[in-house]
């Protein structure tokens, strides 16, 4: 299927094995996300948007269906080329950020980069530059305990942007702040994937913050429905 979306779910199915059977975690997913767009994927515990991510960032392989990054098919990708499409193409940002805890925010960065083998002083001034983006050049030599929990997540942001992805894959960025700090993250998501026209697909379970995004999209027993605009929020009428 041809496609200039940088991301594209095709028919996706999943099943994972359970006792002598399987659990279809996904059932025929088709999901497109375009450069720019921030796409929220909303549904109940258990429905199966934590497989959508996983599926779509190519940790794991669906049963049928095609998952399409950057143009590139990964169904016909060995594993090590899907490890070099991830690296290359897709920042993942968890609910918990998982930063070392020996290493400044700067440093955060800069391993990130190293571990993609691009040279160093390339990777530090791209790191000055996105700690700025996420409004922490002043707590760059910081270490993870000296941040506050929005801190740490604004790292994970630049981190995750390091490798200039094309697509960005958000699993409840939001989950361990307070509302201040949540509506601060989400609209920082909001800004990176326009800024840097990546496509963006956020699970929240926080409908508050879904008019900062594009489009909404639901998971339902593993069924997505058609993502429809999201609202416009309150007051911009
Ligand atoms: P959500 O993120 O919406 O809470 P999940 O994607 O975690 O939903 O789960 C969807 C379904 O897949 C659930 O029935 C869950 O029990 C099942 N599931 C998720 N991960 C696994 C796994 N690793 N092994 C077996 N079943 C799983």
């Amino acid at each position: 299927m041809p496609t200039s979306a940088p991301l594209t779910l095709a028919n996706v199915t999943l099943e994972y094995p359970d006792g002598g059977g399987t659990t279809t975690a996904l059932d025929r997913v088709s999901l497109t996300a375009q450069a720019g767009q921030l796409v929220a994927l909303v549904g109940p515990s258990g429905s199966g948007k934590s497989s959508l991510l996983a599926t779509a960032a190519t940790l794991v392989r669906p049963t049928s269906g095609q998952v399409i990054i950057a143009g590139a098919d990964t169904a016909g990708l060995k594993d090590k080329e899907l490890t070099a499409l991830r690296r290359g193409k897709v920042g993942i940002i968890f609910q918990q950020p998982n930063l070392l805890p020996s290493l400044t925010a700067v440093e955060q960065l800069i391993i990130s980069d190293h571990l993609r083998g691009k040279p160093a002083t390339a990777a530090r001034t791209r790191a000055a530059e996105l700690l700025d983006v996420v409004g922490l050049s002043a707590s760059a030599r910081k270490l993870p305990h000296q941040l506050s929990g929005g801190q740490r997540q604004r790292v994970n942001i630049a981190r995750a942007l390091m490798g200039s992805p094309k697509v960005l894959l958000v699993d409840e960025p939001t989950a361990a702040l307070d509302h201040e700090r949540s509506a601060a993250i989400v609209g920082l998501l909001r800004q990176v994937a326009t800024e840097f026209s990546v496509a963006t697909v956020m699970v929240t379970h926080d409908t508050e913050f879904v008019p900062l995004t594009d489009l909404v999209a639901t998971m339902r027993d593993g069924r997505l429905t058609a993502p429809v605009p999201a609202p416009t929020p309150s007051g911009s009428r």
